[in-house]
């Protein structure tokens, strides 16, 4: 089998409170008829996804004619060609990512297996999920609350996580990572509120957005102790792995991070330098579905959880969901589409995608999920071109 054309295209819309909900999508055809569709992430503005789609267009000459079931040469071929020009760094490995899933689909369609097989097989059937919540317009810690005990109550997760970055109270200005008393104290209420209302059987996780300075995020941490976070994510910006070493020196709360990094070889610097206590990579951007299995196979050494950051679509949800069903140390994934009307309508597959909380990992060949064409043509991301 031969691959010959490569295209992708930029689905999605900027819903408000979504993670972005724009994607890139990238199709590999060959000449046994067989195509593969993978998704990377196009980090929520929309203008990289082009950046993104110009990266898979350059890559293009170099898979056409090569047998799309060598996914770890065609992997590595691409990354390490192109190392010096930053083929490991966002954006180009968001489209190596895409380029990898797209392979992935074909190699598991050829051989008529789902993905995780091709992986070495299951540990789980049901993904675990929480739900990414926004309390609304209202930044109170009773509006927190109402909505954990809401979602918790009424669909069935067993883990939620909130944002306490931009509260809007308390705020030095919007350059300062120093959080004063005022905010200090609102966050805290936030927090605490939200732990009262679903109690201590559901996990809960606090997004911090590499928002706070030093001082800050060890303050918050110690202050949150007695409430038992799932995990504390990236109390401070992502750059800086001494500096999120040092938070998790000083606190017990549990210090999550790794959104904003790559391949296992960053991965490793977290975990060799004690930064983390769980780590959460995006699955549609850190270089692929093997390169999240060697991720979580790292992390299983150090005995750290993975729990993937997901703002993708079902498509792109599924392919993490074969990582997250092929490793031991799977805690839990991210959702962050119950507020996107048009989340599920974008892909056909076993529907409904999410029940109580899970996701079924699905038994058809390749990913499992495919565009469903109509839809896609129209959520077209600024006029772009659909597949031919
Ligand atoms: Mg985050």
């Amino acid at each position: 089998m031969k691959i010959t054309d490569i295209q992708s295209c930029i689905i999605g819309r900027e819903e408000p409170h979504s993670g972005g909900c724009v994607w890139t999508f990238v199709r590999i055809y060959t000449d046994e008829g067989i195509i593969g569709t993978g998704e990377c992430n196009s980090a929520a503005a929309g203008a990289s996804g082009f950046a993104v789609k110009a990266a898979i267009e350059a890559m293009k000459p170099v898979l056409i004619g090569r047998n799309p079931m060598d996914t770890g040469p065609l992997y590595e071929l691409l990354r390490r060609r192109g190392r010096y020009g930053g083929t490991t760094n966002a954006p180009l490995i968001f489209a190596i990512t895409g380029i990898e899933n797209a392979l992935y689909d074909i190699a598991g369609k050829a051989l008529g297996v789902p993905v995780y097989q091709l992986l070495g097989g299951k540990y789980r059937d049901q993904i675990r999920l929480y739900a990414d919540l926004h309390a609304g317009d209202e930044e109170t810690p009773q509006a927190y609350a109402a909505k954990a005990a809401e979602v918790v109550g009424e669909e069935g997760y067993t883990a939620v996580k909130f944002d306490v970055d931009h509260t809007g109270v308390g705020k030095l200005d919007p350059w300062n990572w120093t959080v004063a008393a005022k905010e200090m104290n609102h966050i805290i209420e936030l927090i605490s509120a939200t732990r009262e209302a679903i109690g201590f059987d559901v996990d809960l996780a606090i997004d911090c957005h590499g928002q706070f300075d030093v001082p800050s995020a060890i303050t918050l941490a110690k202050a949150v102790e007695d409430l038992r976070l799932m995990w504390l994510e990236e109390p401070v910006p992502a750059e800086n792995i001494d500096a999120l070493a040092q938070v998790k020196a000083s606190t017990s709360t549990v210090i999550c991070s790794g959104e904003n990094q790559y391949t296992r070889f960053e991965f490793l610097q977290l975990l060799q330098r004690q930064a983390v206590d769980v780590i959460m990579p995006d699955l549609s951007k850190a270089g692929g579905i093997m390169e999240g299995k060697r991720i979580a196979e790292i992390a299983d050494a150090f005995y750290v959880p993975i729990a993937p950051h997901n703002v993708s679509s079902p498509l792109g949800m599924m392919a993490a969901c074969h990582v997250c069903a092929s490793v031991p140390n799977f805690f839990v994934l991210e959702f962050h589409g119950r507020e996107i009307p048009w989340w599920s309508d974008l892909c056909e597959g076993d529907k409904p995608f999410i029940r109580n909380g899970t996701m079924q990992l699905s038994e058809r060949p390749g990913i499992g999920v495919e565009l469903n064409d109509e839809v896609a043509k129209s959520l077209l991301w600024r006029g772009d071109n659909y597949f031919d």
